[in-house]
């Protein structure tokens, strides 16, 4: 079980109201996700807005420290920061974003790091291509550390590789493609990964054909496709 903390909490948010505001709703989440026994909550990292980077990764370690102590507990859920596609004053959108905050929090345990197709793809690193692929998990490895990827979200994408562009497309629709999302799927250590879609559906029962579509696509690349 994983969930995700709102898309409108902004931890690295310069005004006081709105930094409070997600400071709480990060807590609160992660109580939730105790008290359910969640095995993971997913959090973008958020945006500067104004000031610069650093200025944002300062507010998140700030915003981030308060809740280590309720990490630490036995039972308690990973807090897994996600791969943004760098929009805007976006911060996550390089790889190096997260590994600060990691570094600047003292690497605690549970703390880890959520990919995203899209938001990888608009930030310049192309599924379509095998050696790209392998060039994003030597960076994961290098700078996060494998052990702290905990999941994937699959999302084609709506924009080409580098646009910066945080738009999702349906399965097999967008610039990813099938030969995007084969890569990921046959990838040793990617394919292993909890995957969880965050597709632009009408109803929820169209999440049906995009889990058929990926497992067809499984099934194609098991039988040598
Ligand atoms: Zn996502």
């Amino acid at each position: 079980m994983i969930a995700h903390i709102p898309y409108t909490v902004n931890l690295a948010s310069p005004k006081e109201g709105p930094f409070e505001f997600a400071c709480r709703v990060l807590r609160e989440d992660l109580e939730r996700c105790l008290l359910v026994g969640a095995h993971a909550a997913v959090c973008h990292p958020g945006s500067f807005v104004e000031g610069s980077v650093e200025d944002g990764i300062a507010r998140i370690v700030r915003a981030i420290e308060p809740v280590l102590p309720l990490l630490e507990r036995p039972d308690a859920p990973w807090l897994l920061l996600e791969t943004m596609s760098g929009q805007g004053s976006e911060i996550g959108g390089e790889l190096g974003h997260l590994r600060e905050i990691l570094e600047r929090l003292g690497w605690p345990a549970r703390v880890g790091v959520c990919l995203d197709t899209c938001h990888l793809f608009a930030a310049g690193y192309d599924w379509r291509d095998p050696a790209e692929v392998e060039r994003l998990v030597e960076d994961l490895d290098r700078l996060i550390g494998w052990d702290r990827v905990r999941a994937l979200h699959l999302n084609d994408s709506k924009f080409p590789c580098g646009s910066r562009r945080d738009r999702h497309e349906k399965m097999g629709q967008g610039h990813i493609g099938r030969e995007g999302f084969a890569n990921v799927l046959r990838h040793p250590r990617l394919g292993r990964l909890p995957m969880l879609l965050e597709t632009p559906v009408a109803s929820d029962l169209e999440y049906g054909d995009e889990i058929r579509w990926v497992r067809q696509l499984h099934r194609e690349l098991a039988a040598g496709g």
